[in-house]
């Protein structure tokens, strides 16, 4: 096999290659950004999703699931969001061979098909906080090169939908889901910024949105999940008001939080290197591959001990892959290692007569295990496999910014800028136009770094109420 294109010069090249090699996905469909999971990349979203589920869960969010289809008349009820997502919409306009007296939208999200009914669900102070999210599929007309998990036209989407009693209790709910996406980037091995947005690149309707941002290289960056505060202004056009203590009407204050296979993407984008993917064992398709390597005049056979390996494991809880396939123990090893795989356990005639395995992690950390001691041996090198694999990301996402001191300074940059900035929109269109790229916002995480007071402005060279932010290219 060749060797994969250099991940840091020649990224997205590298990222469809191990896209391709590992079998995450199957992109052969007819239609263009729309992808097959395959039995393996399914697995591996499925992992994903679970953690997420488990995370908003322990927030008290409860799952819902909305039709995919949104009547027009509905769509179009919020005029900012109906102009941020009309060129991306299809467009649902015939029953059979008639016309729909109202045409329908298949969903781009999930607003305008949740806040008519919202408005019946949400009567009285008592029903409030309502929180609630669904994992479903939402389609956007996409027109840029699709990519597979990083720009499709059919999004595997996670989307919470808030009513909160005011706009302190939005705020709180803004808290809490950066709080439980702090826990699901834990458990994935992601170093990453929460960043407010700029004004004009706010989620179209909302009052402000916080973006989780990584850097992938080159002074690129990849928006993973988005966070949003709605204030009032979908709950005026949906009607979405409650009876208040003091017996006052009052319109509700909303969030969303948004989460997509995005992040599969960013996993692999992260955690890849030149061997291939590089999967957290949270999200691992396979946690441990188990290669026994036959010998012919073995006093215990290596077949026999793996498949009992495989079996311990399993019943232990771990995700096992037994691979007693005919090719070479070499072959094995280097697709293993191409899709991602956390550990690998050899069983040969020495370990198989001397009761041990020989644990390989896809870092390269080896050394032997004692099979008395599999089950515990296993979730250590899978705990210090997970630690390791942290460890080297947050290195990579310390060194991926840098401050830039001017405007000249950010042409051609290869790492994430830092600059100093006022908040006016020409100052922010200056840095953008000169990296080429996009003012991300303001960073409401602490920097990956110290990087001392801002200023002055980039732009105008004000002094007053100036404040870092973060300047890239997105992919
Ligand atoms: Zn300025």
């Amino acid at each position: 096999m060749a060797d994969l294109p250099d991940k840091r010069t020649a990224f997205m090249d590298w990222y469809l290659e191990v896209v391709e090699a590992s079998e995450l996905t199957d992109k052969r469909y007819p239609v263009k950004g729309l992808n097959v999971w395959t039995p393996y990349g399914l697995r591996a979203r499925r992992n994903l999703d679970a953690v997420m589920v488990r995370e908003i869960e322990a927030t008290g969010s409860r799952a819902v699931e909305f039709p995919a289809l949104i009547p027009a008349t509905e769509f179009a009820k919020e005029k900012e969001h109906i102009k941020g997502f009309d060129a991306q919409v299809y467009w649902v306009t015939k029953g059979g061979t008639s016309d729909l007296d109202v045409p329908l939208v298949l969903r781009p999200t999930s607003e305008t098909a949740m806040y008519p009914v919202f408005a019946l669900w949400v009567r009285s102070h008592r029903d409030l906080p309502l929180n609630v999210y669904q994992i479903v599929n939402t389609f956007r007309y996409e027109t840029k090169t699709t990519r597979p998990f990083l720009r499709v036209r059919e999004i595997h989407f996670f989307e919470e939908h808030t009513c909160q009693a005011d706009e302190a209790a939005a705020t709180e709910r803004v808290a809490s889901n950066r709080e439980a996406f702090r826990r699901m980037a834990d458990a994935f091995g992601l170093p990453y910024l929460a960043v407010r947005r700029p004004e004009w690149d706010k989620f179209p309707g909302a009052f402000y949105s916080i973006a989780l941002d990584i850097p992938v290289g080159e002074g690129r960056t990849l928006q993973i999940g988005s966070i949003h505060h709605y204030r009032e202004n979908f709950a005026r056009p949906y009607g979405i008001r409650y009876e208040a203590a003091d017996g006052s009407q009052r319109f509700v204050h909303q969030t969303t939080f948004g989460l997509s296979e995005r992040l599969l993407g960013a996993i692999l984008a992260v955690h890849g290197d030149s061997k291939g993917a590089v999967f957290p064992t949270a999200i691992a398709p396979h946690e441990v591959v188990i290669v026994p390597i036959p010998a012919a005049a073995a006093s215990a056979s290596p077949a026999e001990v793996a498949a009992d390996v495989a079996d311990r494991l399993r019943r232990h809880g771990v995700r096992v892959h037994l691979d007693d396939g005919e090719e070479r123990p070499g072959a094995k090893y280097y697709r293993w290692e191409l899709a991602g795989v956390p550990l690998r356990l050899e069983i040969g005639r020495r370990e198989a007569e001397g009761r041990t395995a020989t644990a390989v992690d896809r870092l390269g950390a080896k050394g032997p295990i004692a099979l008395d001691r599999l089950e515990s041996e296993v979730a250590e090198r899978l705990a210090a496999f997970d630690r390791a694999l942290r460890s080297r990301a947050d290195e990579a996402f310390r060194s991926a910014f840098s401050v830039a001191r001017s405007l000249a300074e950010l042409a051609g940059s290869t790492t994430v800028r830092l600059v100093a900035w006022c908040g006016s929109e020409a100052c922010g269109r200056a840095v953008e136009s000169a990296l080429d790229g996009a003012l991300l916002g303001t960073p409401e995480d602490p920097l990956p770094f110290e990087a001392g007071t801002a200023g002055p402005c980039l732009g105008c060279g004000a002094r007053e109420s100036v404040r870092w932010a973060l300047a890239a290219r997105p992919l």
